[in-house]
């Protein structure tokens, strides 16, 4: 794929800079260690490179801004900034997602025996027995409740960031549909019985190999038990409790950019005075 434009991608970041994923073209390509084909983006064929230099951050030398960026950072960045955004975000998100699969599987799972990429980098291959590892995702629940007054609920869980308050989370376990996960989950989190479970959308969330499944939902008890070790904290809020938590800083919102707060923004019906509250 000697012809190919190229995202670098190393340890969870990507090479971007204030327009977005840079897209290298393959004059200016660094050496690799991996090389995984993506596919095409507007007629072009499209590689993830891990280059082989651990300082690589750029061809020009931060002229232009651009520099190894964390997913996690560039999300809540391209938000918003329509189709390209969402492009460079896809092809982000990708590239992180197959080249973590990549450093965290060396090993043939059967024999033990080191794998070596190959089908242009989405399966590894043991030699030893000839068994194809394939790349996994370990899909998880993340649903928005709303109580009788049509409060929401918001979570602390115990391994976020101070003053991080979002929507109750979690994997979806072996034999589980994604509908009993939401039930399990709210259950064991919140001591609550929801109702009326409405699919909302999805989200690559590669950290490392996840797909968010997005739900909303309601409770006709909104009477909180909660699993002291996974959630410290939770309440019911409404718009105007929310907006001011926000705005005296008292609760840090999911970014921007991702599925929780898509959902935040569907019940609060008003995304900008989010956004407004957020800067104080
Ligand atoms: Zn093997």
């Amino acid at each position: 794929m000697d012809h190919a434009d190229a995202v670098i991608v190393r340890d969870g970041a990507v090479l971007a800079s204030g327009d977005g994923v840079v897209l290298v073209p393959p004059s200016a390509r660094p050496e690799g260690t991996l090389e995984v084909y993506l596919g095409q983006d507007d007629g072009r064929d499209v590689v993830a490179v891990v280059p082989a230099d651990a300082t690589f951050a750029g061809g020009d030398d931060g002229v232009g801004g651009e520099r190894m960026i964390a997913l996690r950072d560039l999300i809540p960045a391209l938000a918003g900034r329509g189709v390209d955004g969402a492009r460079g975000l896809e092809l982000a998100a990708t590239a992180v997602a197959i080249t973590t699969w990549h450093a965290n599987h060396p090993r043939c799972a059967v024999c033990g025996d080191p794998t070596e990429p190959t089908m242009g980098g989405w399966v590894r291959r043991c030699a030893r027995d000839q068994r194809d590892h394939y790349p996994r995702t370990d899909p998880a629940v993340i649903v928005a409740l709303t109580d009788p007054d049509d409060r929401l609920l918001l979570a602390h869980a115990s391994y976020w960031s101070s003053r991080r308050f979002s929507h109750l989370a979690g994997y979806v376990e072996p034999g589980e549909s994604l509908e009993q996960a939401v039930h399990r989950e709210v259950r064991e989190e919140a001591g609550l019985t929801v109702r009326d479970l409405v699919y909302e959308g999805s989200q690559p969330w590669p950290f490392p190999a996840s797909i968010m499944v997005g739900y909303r939902a309601s409770v006709d008890d909104p009477t909180l038990t909660l699993d002291d070790a996974e959630i410290t904290e939770a309440m019911w809020v409404t718009r105007e409790e929310l907006g001011a938590l926000v705005s005296e800083g008292r609760v840090i919102l999911a970014p921007r950019g991702s599925i929780a707060r898509r959902l935040l923004e569907q019940w609060h019906g008003d995304a900008a005075s989010l956004s407004r509250a957020e800067l104080g």
